[in-house]
């Protein structure tokens, strides 16, 4: 996931990142404060005060850990029933529902300022560090300092580091509070020094932008950051739908939109079975885990999480345990289980569909959106049911053995 939130940011926010010249690359301790070196002036170029610079720039250390999570590719695909099962829990819905109401006074607060209710707020706090239980332990110059000597993304994390030092400069966090993920993500909400800089709010009163300590602060902070990437505050991020026997599964996807009223013709219901709300609004209706599981309709802000953090299992996961966090109750069908695959079998699926025809894209191992289309081709043009859920017999069709 953080590799995904690390890539959007700068996807989204091109603006906000200066460019700046690679960095040499570390390989050993002397490289590393050479490169140092060079981090110090170009800080200092960027208006970064002397004190900050010789004080804790200077102290930066090579951290090899960094560079082993950096690399990790994870063996197997999970499975959206997996994500979405170990996110939203039992355990996180009661949670979330404890802290509503504790918090209830600060998030109508928030809420009313910014247009973002708060179990939306509570649900994005509740998956980035279980309701501020886990920050990441590492310090954030360290890690940024690392990765901005290494070669893979030198140019983006020198961005993100000079960010950092400007956020310590200005008096709201010291170095050594300044604690986060390996990629530099901080606090309760896990803002990248480019976001915290740009969104991060003081609203205790106390003039620091404090994301580790301040609960008011945080949670002020998320609710700025929704409101300035495109959040609406009249509408859902989406919701459990209901499809007709028969229903043509080749206009599900994000890359699908259609009207409400569209959707309705199409013979898509509420999942209780009432009609759709006769609102003028667009949506796109997601399958995740294929025709015997749960069917979503999504609507703008359903992107807007997709903006926070670029997954459509993550912004599936907010919307819903929002949704439970504000007393709903739980979907009309679970999640299936599809079969685990490794990156070898993903890739010799991958390859298969392409040499088919249908288009697959960069045989890489990662079961994303554009392979989940390509099987629906696959599906369609053989009279299957064009979900795009890579069940057991449809892999079997592929020659790929699963357990
Ligand atoms: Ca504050």
């Amino acid at each position: 996931m953080l590799s995904r939130k690390l890539l959007l940011s700068t996807l989204i926010y091109p603006s906000l990142i200066a460019v700046f010249p690679a960095t040499a690359q570390a390989e050993n301790p002397a490289e590393f404060a050479t490169c140092v070196e060079q981090l110090k002036s170009t800080a200092l170029q960027q208006g970064i005060s002397n004190t900050v610079v010789e004080r804790d720039l200077a102290a930066v250390n090579y951290v090899e850990r960094v560079i082993e999570l950096d690399r990790r590719q994870p063996e197997f695909s999970e499975s959206f029933a997996t994500y979405f099962e170990r996110r939203v829990t039992e355990d996180r819905i009661v949670r979330g529902r404890e802290l509503l109401a504790e918090h209830r006074s600060l998030l109508n607060r928030v809420s009313k300022e910014f247009g973002v209710p708060p179990q939306y707020l509570v649900a994005f706090w509740g998956l980035e560090t279980n309701f501020g239980g886990f920050f990441g332990k590492m310090p954030v110059l360290d890690s940024l300092a690392t990765l901005a000597c290494d070669q893979r993304r030198s140019e983006y994390f020198t961005g993100e580091l000079i960010n950092a030092l400007k956020i310590i400069d200005e008096g709201s966090i010291t170095a050594s509070r300044m604690q986060g993920s390996w990629a530099g993500a901080m606090g309760h909400t896990q803002f990248m020094p480019s976001v915290f800089l740009r969104y991060a709010i003081d609203y205790d009163g106390d003039d620091k932008r404090d994301l580790w300590g301040s609960l008011p602060d945080a949670l002020a902070s998320a609710a700025n950051f929704l409101r300035g990437i495109g959040w609406r505050k009249e509408e859902r991020w989406g919701r459990e739908v209901k499809l007709p026997n028969g229903f043509a599964f080749e206009n599900a996807g994000l890359g699908q939109t259609l009207s409400l009223s569209q959707w309705s013709k199409l013979g898509v219901r509420q999942a209780n079975g009432s009609a759709l709300p006769r609102v003028d609004m667009k949506a796109s209706l997601l399958v995740p885990s294929g025709h015997q599981g749960p069917a979503f309709l999504v609507y703008e802000n359903f992107h807007v999480i997709m903006r926070w953090n670029r997954a459509e299992a993550y912004a599936l996961a907010v919307g819903h345990l929002a949704d439970r966090i504000n007393g709903a109750g739980k979907l009309s069908r679970e999640p299936v289980q599809s079969p685990r695959l490794n990156r070898d079998q993903v890739m010799q699926l991958q390859q298969a569909l392409n040499e088919q025809g249908f288009a697959a894209g960069n045989a890489d191992g990662v079961l994303g959106p554009g392979t989940r289309a390509a099987i629906s081709r696959y599906q369609k043009s053989n009279g299957q049911i064009a979900d795009g859920f890579p069940g057991k017999e449809l892999l079997e069709q592929f020659g790929v053995v699963t357990e």
